[in-house]
């Protein structure tokens, strides 16, 4: 423990230079107090299976900053971003410590992990951070929240159909949805072409992640909002992944 406080956030701090990004001593505190409440919070719940030190690092927090090369440079201020399936907060929480001025809000079916996400944006300090407990067919048709977002989130959520049915209702037109997808994906899209033609979506961009350390194929997806989502979608609770479009 002494040990590690010594190189505290080391590899993740060698790390992001190679994203076009930068932290700073007060963010890298930040991260290494995600990582002590992570650590400690799983041994009561399972929150993630990845749990060594230097693990995280790579595997949930550079994944997650992953995005600013995605989309050619970090997160302007005052960007609303939904993390939809939010976990243990990956990707939204970590974008939201390198990138501190965006408006963050993390949906969450499962209580308990809602209630450490809670947890854990107190812990953080965090201002501008929205928790929201409740699976995104529901949270999708509140009115305050639909269509409310720039840049709608999801990693390890769901097939591309169903992850699209999740965001795009979120997304504001003339935003995106970035999907955090890994190996080949030629067939995922393929059978997504539906469910984005229905939904309003493009696919903008396919970005073959080139981080140290992320060596398993990992791609980050984009996807254009470029007309609105019909009323009817997100269809009822488990109707996305049952019956994808
Ligand atoms: N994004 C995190 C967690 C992935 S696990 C990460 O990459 O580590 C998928 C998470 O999405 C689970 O916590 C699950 O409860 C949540 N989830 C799945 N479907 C959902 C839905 N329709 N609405 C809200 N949350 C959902």
């Amino acid at each position: 423990m002494t040990e590690r406080m010594t190189d505290r956030m080391e590899l993740l701090a060698r790390s992001v230079p190679e994203l076009g990004l930068e932290l700073n001593d007060g963010q890298l505190e930040l991260f290494e107090v995600y990582y002590r409440e992570l650590a400690d919070w799983n041994q009561r719940m399972n929150l993630t299976s990845v749990i060594d030190y230097s693990e995280v690092q790579v595997k949930h927090f550079l994944d997650s900053l992953t995005l600013a090369p995605a989309l050619g440079g970090g997160l302007a201020a005052g960007t609303r971003v939904v993390d939809v399936g939010a976990g243990a907060g990956f990707p939204g929480l970590p974008l939201k410590l390198a990138c501190p001025d965006i408006h963050l809000s993390l949906v969450e079916a499962t209580g308990k992990k809602a209630d450490f996400l809670r947890h854990l944006v107190t812990a953080l300090g965090l201002p501008d951070v929205a928790v929201y407990t409740g699976r995104a067919e529901e949270l999708a048709h509140r009115p305050e929240l639909r269509a409310g977002f720039d840049l709608s989130l999801a990693r390890g959520v769901a097939k591309l159909p169903a992850l699209l049915e999740y965001t795009l209702p979120f997304t504001r037109r003339g935003g995106r949805v970035a999907a955090w997808k890994r190996g080949a994906i030629e067939r995922e899209l393929d059978a997504a072409q539906r469910a984005m033609q229905i939904l309003g979506g493009r696919l903008e961009r396919i970005y073959p992640v080139k981080a140290p350390g992320l060596t398993d194929n990992r791609i980050v997806l984009t996807v254009e909002k470029i007309k609105a989502t019909p009323g009817a979608y997100p269809r009822r609770p488990g109707m996305p992944a049952k019956q994808p479009l």
